[in-house]
């Protein structure tokens, strides 16, 4: 273990060495297991390296049975003897600043708070470390954040150090090592001991940056996102782009995108009330002109109107008109809709009338005795249907 390349020297990119063996695993991939290796393998929520050997590319790293697998893309033939190794250098370094970055945060969470760290993603965009607490104030993880990024910029050294069992009783290690055997530890000098068997780069000052994103609740643990490194920038620029977006849209420096968007979402709710009150006064009006121009039956055929606003027309009428029947239709998209509605003085049952023109439309509706509605296929004019109803 301790003579692996990527232990020797974490910052290696490039190597030399011997295939031992060539192999094909149960789903059919390919791979080569060198003489020794500067790839770093999947484990301890590192993600594994890729890079090339020789002109072959390497798609994914594996420690299984206690052999590394460097799985290739491509034919095993063309790979023998000495290969060339090289490493996907921007992938592997950027591992490192996130690994190293969410040391020195979980770290910062158990200095400041006591706050122990009980598991770490490092995903492709962002990292995550779920925190064994119920929650985290904004002021906690701002605090987090500032100690993190203090010893980010007091350039300390990062040392690892291969010790026994017995040995470790001499660390004050930030949680117990699971492992047995030879431990390694990773160490920033009087802040943070820990086993781990990942990479990390040889001082904190290469992480660079670290921001925290956000934070959810996970399963009685706090989630908490951030990034590190050139992941810093890469979200910065994202962000930077969306919020001049959106503040070229609103017309307003990007200081003031978030007070002026409150604003315009206010007022748009205002405008849709405004637009609701005027919308029911236009339908009273034109309620009462319907019922100027009609004697004992108000009937009136539309195009276009939804069910509700027929609905609403023919209860303004006969709310207000107790002796008049209202027989309103409208055709929709290639179907014919109806409401029938009468005043308390009418003693025809609206039900009826529903009952016998449905069938001549191939509808369906329903309704109570004072009003009904209905809809189905145009086989008549809407004129025709409203004839019908009236005969109903
Ligand atoms: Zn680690």
């Amino acid at each position: 273990m301790k003579e692996l390349l990527y232990y020797q020297d974490v910052m290696l990119r490039e190597f030399d060495a011997t295939i031992v063996s060539k192999g094909i695993d149960e789903a059919g991939h390919h791979y080569v297991v060198l003489s020794n290796t500067a790839f770093y393998p999947t484990g301890g929520g590192q993600p594994h390296d890729t890079g090339t050997l020789n002109t072959i590319e390497v798609i994914d790293v594996e420690k299984i049975d206690d052999e590394i697998r460097h799985y290739i893309q491509g034919d095993l033939s063309a790979l023998d003897g000495v290969i060339h190794g090289k490493l996907n250098w921007p992938r592997r370094f950027d591992h490192m600043q996130q690994h190293a970055g969410q040391h020195i945060l979980t770290a910062s969470f158990v200095e400041l708070f006591d706050a122990q760290t009980v598991s770490f993603h490092l995903g492709s965009e962002q990292v995550t470390i779920d925190i064994a607490v119920d929650a985290l104030t904004e002021q906690q993880l701002a605090a987090a954040e500032a100690r993190a990024n203090d010893i980010i910029l007091e350039n300390r050294p990062i040392q690892t150090a291969w010790i026994t069992e017995e040995e470790l009783v001499n660390y004050n290690l930030r949680k117990e090592v699971a492992v047995t055997g030879d431990i390694r530890l990773v160490m920033i000098p009087d802040f943070d001991y820990n086993g781990c068997g990942g990479t990390h780069p040889t001082s904190t000052g290469q992480v660079s940056a670290i921001k925290i994103l956000g934070t959810e609740k996970m399963k009685g643990n706090v989630r908490v996102s951030f990034v590190c490194g050139q992941r810093v920038l890469i979200e910065l620029a994202m962000r930077k782009k969306v919020l001049a977006d959106v503040a070229r849209q609103l017309s307003v420096p990007e200081i003031e995108a978030a007070t002026t968007l409150a604003k315009v979402l206010s007022a748009q709710k205002n405008t849709e009330k405004a637009l609701v009150a005027t919308k029911e006064e236009l339908l009273t009006y034109e309620a009462k002109a319907l019922v100027a121009n009609s004697e004992g039956v108000v009937t009136a055929a539309f195009n276009q109107r939804t069910m509700q606003e027929l609905q609403k027309i023919a209860r303004i009428i006969v709310t207000d008109q107790a002796d008049i029947m209202t027989l309103l239709v409208s055709e929709n998209e290639g179907k014919l809709q109806f409401v029938a509605a009468k005043g308390k003085n009418v003693t025809k049952s609206m039900k009826d009338v529903a009952g016998k023109a449905l069938p001549l439309i191939n509808g369906k509706g329903g309704g109570s005795d004072q009003m009904v509605q209905g809809g189905g296929e145009c086989t008549m004019s809407k004129e025709e249907l409203l004839v019908a109803l009236q005969n109903a």
